[in-house]
């Protein structure tokens, strides 16, 4: 579900080696993230972990069993403001087609695009 008021769209994805790190920075911008204006959307089970820190979500399927490619088509829609991606860059994922196509589209569309901490910081340092 949609938070009513949002007027703005964040997708938050983990790889596995990464969850741990992404919900520790979401705890650290939680007040930031459960604002009324952000609405926020994940994979599944980075969408769970978001969920047990506290945070409203719209869950996609998992990111092995589509969920990437689910946001990527939300991005293609245009209903999606910026992307953080805690990417694991030394794991190896059954779904790296997927991966590359998300990151491929945030390219095509010119959404914003974090692939590691620092970058998401400096993206919530700007809303
Ligand atoms: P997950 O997917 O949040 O369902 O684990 C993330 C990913 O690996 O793309």
């Amino acid at each position: 579900m949609a938070k009513e008021s949002a007027n703005m769209t964040i997708a938050i994805i983990a790889h596995d080696g990464k969850k741990a790190e992404m919900v520790g920075f979401v705890k650290d911008h939680v007040e930031l993230f459960n604002q009324k204006k952000i609405h926020l959307i994940a994979t599944g089970t980075t969408g769970s972990h978001l969920e047990r820190a506290g945070l409203e979500v719209e869950k996609m399927q998992s990111g092995p069993v589509g969920g990437d490619a689910q946001i990527a088509s939300r991005m293609v829609e245009g209903k999606i403001d910026m992307v953080i991606f805690f990417r694991d860059p030394l794991g190896k994922h059954p779904h790296e087609v997927d991966v590359n196509m998300l990151m491929r589209i945030a390219d095509v569309y010119n959404i914003p695009l974090a692939t590691n901490p620092a970058a998401a910081k400096r993206f919530v340092d700007t809303l």
